[in-house]
């Protein structure tokens, strides 16, 4: 069927004349079709996340899954595939950690922790001092913060709808919490996981880097902790934390494209970030991601599509601990003269696509915004200025359009940077809708764009 069908199809994606939106809403409709009956991409998921596992950045299952990707690129359809040197660091949890809560009358109760990205190891105790937040922290003391435990309990605000938002807004208790406590002369810091879930999952994620030890308590812990404190329990915490800072290695971002026909010096680039944190299996941040961009040249080779402008794929490597990959993919992109019309990421999780948001010039904002009746029939309804990505986020100039792929990602929290991230929690069906919207925006962007300047 698919077989016979690709001269058909040729002929369809490439006479834009006979009346731009049929042609459009055929091509897509044989998009969504080519990817939910013959898509690979939660089968390379399952590989990824079972075969290969968490891919921290600078750790050996990270050079594994680069290896992996440079290979299947090129199985998938790609002209060539390459890898694109980075630097990045190489931090390792250390086998297990955990908390215990030494009580004065002698019980102990031991929970889970997540250290944050480059933490020290620890075995030390304190007591515990709990804030409500990164700004009342601010405020306080160094008297009284001397010697003590900072413990950082603020939840998320569950009143705002996109959880990204909640997520954007609250991440400061992570990334400035644990520095900020150090300075003030606090011994350790602690805080509550940046979810919405009710859950005993602690987060992990990256912070500005500090000499104390600091780790993560799930939402459920948090409130228990506080409960300990509220009621006056009197108890001190002990770390147990075996993590090591192993300075920088050099891996890479790897890179696929198609060849274009008509501007091959155009790049239309799509993307996720191929390393993860070091618990779980990074299924939905972002295995999902670089598996539904590898989908993308799949469906552009099996529809017998030759695209006009370069469609190239990039793995980017060490999103989560510096953004290592995306700076250097968009410094190496200005050396090499290389000019990007769009790129795209996916890294919100493989949850129902709802849409794009964009970051891009004006004219093409406009053009863009009239492709929205053809996204209508999947359920893709929001278009939007707003975020793209951070792996794709440094090569913003005045000519690249950026967009992000918009999930429903009411879920995403619940398994962002955990133990619970991994391959059973992607649903088959939702990751290849998101595979299908981003090859037909590169389609339509591949299609209608006009030539850069
Ligand atoms: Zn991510």
């Amino acid at each position: 069927m698919k077989r016979t069908l690709a001269p058909f199809l040729f002929w369809i994606l490439s006479v834009p004349c006979l009346g731009q939106m049929t042609n459009d809403t055929v091509a897509l409709a044989k998009i969504y079709e080519e990817v939910l009956l013959h898509g690979t991409c939660h089968q390379d998921l399952r590989h990824l996340c079972k075969n290969i596992g968490h891919r921290v950045a600078g750790s050996a299952s990270a050079q594994k899954a680069i290896e992996w990707g440079k290979q299947r690129l090129l199985e998938l359809g790609a002209d060539t595939s390459y890898l694109m040197p980075v630097e990045v660091p190489k931090w390792s949890r250390g086998k297990t950690e955990y908390g215990t809560i030494h009580f004065k009358n002698g019980e102990q109760v031991q929970i889970p922790i997540a250290a944050l990205g480059g933490s020290v190891a620890s075995s030390l105790r304190g007591q515990v001092l709990m804030v409500s937040s990164v700004s009342a922290l601010e405020k306080m003391d160094t008297k009284e913060l001397a010697g003590k435990i900072v413990f950082i309990n603020k939840p998320l605000d569950a009143a705002l709808i996109n959880t990204g938002a909640a997520y954007g807004n609250g991440g400061e208790t992570r990334w400035r919490g644990p520095k900020l406590a150090e300075s003030k002369g606090a011994i350790g810091c602690l805080t509550r996981s940046l979810t919405l879930a009710d859950d005993q999952f602690p987060h992990t994620g990256a912070m500005e880097a500090t000499g104390i030890p600091a780790a993560a308590l799930s939402a459920y812990h948090s409130q228990w902790l506080s409960d300990q404190i509220k009621d006056e329990k009197d108890f001190v915490f002990e770390y147990h934390l075996e993590c090591e800072n192993g300075g920088r290695i050099t891996q890479a971002n790897v890179i696929g494209e198609i060849k274009g026909s008509v501007y091959p010096n155009e790049i239309i680039t799509i993307g996720g970030h191929l390393d993860s944190w070091d618990i779980g299996e990074g299924a939905h941040d972002d295995g999902t991601g670089c598996v539904q961009s590898m989908e993308v040249i799949r469906t552009l080779k099996a529809l017998g599509y030759q695209p006009k402008r370069t469609i190239r794929v990039v793995l980017f490597i060490n999103e989560e601990f510096g953004n290592d990959g995306g700076i250097t993919y968009a410094k190496k992109s200005v050396e090499n003269g290389d000019r990007h019309l769009a790129a795209i990421e996916s890294d919100g999780g493989g949850f129902s696509p709802r849409g794009f948001s964009t970051q891009a010039p004006d004219l093409r904002y406009e053009q863009w915004l009239k492709w929205l009746p053809l996204f209508e029939p999947y359920n893709l309804h929001t278009f939007k200025r707003g975020w793209s990505g951070v792996d794709i986020g440094p090569l913003k100039n005045d000519e690249v359009a950026l967009f992000a792929l918009n999930v429903d990602n009411q879920r995403y929290f619940d398994y962002h940077h955990t133990a619970n991230d991994v391959f059973e929690n992607v649903n088959k069906r939702e990751l290849q809708l998101g595979a299908a919207s981003m090859a037909s925006l590169v389609y339509l962007i591949d299609q209608h764009f006009s030539p850069l300047p």
